[in-house]
């Protein structure tokens, strides 16, 4: 499913680039709320990105090709997994969903933090390229509210709305393969607990020495005769 290009922390990522940001894996059953979570985070922080993924779904009223997804056919999506262009690629609920390599490439080496919203087998295919990459569960409050969130959004139909809640419940299943587990009940505390997540992962010692290096070497010369 997923190649062996490797990514390391400073290190190169297959024969390609070198790695500065940290990649953040978001998973949730679909209407728990991650794509406004992410979205209300990326306001709050700078130097942060959300991956565009490539699906073959349908695009929904109000989604922008570019923007929301990549909207492609099962054709094209095939191509692109036979050219490797995929980091991770699943099928989720009948559709094709995949994360573009190249793409996330381009934007940790720049610096920037990446979120992959991507499903629980993506993330696996993510978590064994890159095990440092950092990863979140987002659970709804309950079964009730899940449902509710999804027919409160107004995308998708009854029978749509009824296989993405059996579907939740497999998803949600997963939800121990995750470093992190966030319950997003109240919409503002679980944002800020997401939020807390990225900033505790930008003063991690690894990421202070790496983004800082030439800082501590100041704070610690001793060629000015400070003792
Ligand atoms: P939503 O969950 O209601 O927002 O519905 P979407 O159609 O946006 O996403 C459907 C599922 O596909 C979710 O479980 C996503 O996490 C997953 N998904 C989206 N993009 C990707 C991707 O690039 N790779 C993988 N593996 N899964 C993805
Ligand atoms: P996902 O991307 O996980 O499918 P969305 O971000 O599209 O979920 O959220 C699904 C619906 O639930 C949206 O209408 C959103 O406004 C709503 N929602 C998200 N978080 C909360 C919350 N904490 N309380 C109430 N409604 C929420
Ligand atoms: P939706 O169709 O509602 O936008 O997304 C349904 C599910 O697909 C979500 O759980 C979402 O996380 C997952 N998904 C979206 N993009 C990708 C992707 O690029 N890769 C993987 N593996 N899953 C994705």
């Amino acid at each position: 499913m997923c190649d062996n290009a490797r990514f390391s922390r400073s290190g190169s990522i297959g024969h390609i680039i070198m790695s500065h940001g940290t990649l953040f894996i978001v998973s949730a059953p679909s209407g728990a709320g991650k794509t406004s979570l992410v979205r209300a985070l990326l306001e709050r922080l700078d130097n942060i990105q959300v991956s565009v993924s490539h699906t073959t779904r349908p695009q929904r009223p109000g989604e922008v090709d570019g923007e929301n997804y990549h909207f492609v056919d099962v054709s094209a999506f095939e191509r692109m997994i036979e050219r490797g262009d995929f980091f991770e690629h699943a099928r989720v609920f009948d559709n094709y969903y995949g994360t573009s390599r190249p793409a996330v490439q381009a934007l940790l080496a720049a610096g920037q933090d990446v979120i992959l919203e991507i499903d629980w087998q993506g993330a696996r295919q993510v978590r064994a390229q890159v095990p440092e990459a950092e990863s979140i569960f987002i659970l709804p409050p309950s079964r009730a509210a899940l449902r509710e969130r999804l027919a409160s959004r107004g995308t998708d139909d009854d029978s749509v709305i009824e296989r993405r809640m059996r579907d939740a419940i497999s998803e949600m299943s997963h939800f121990d393969e995750y470093r992190h587990v966030i319950i997003n009940d109240d919409f503002n505390t679980a944002l800020t607990d997401l939020e807390s997540l990225v900033r505790a992962n930008r003063s991690s010692l690894e990421r202070i020495r790496e983004r800082h290096g030439p800082l501590i070497e100041a704070l610690l010369s001793r060629d000015d005769g400070v003792e």
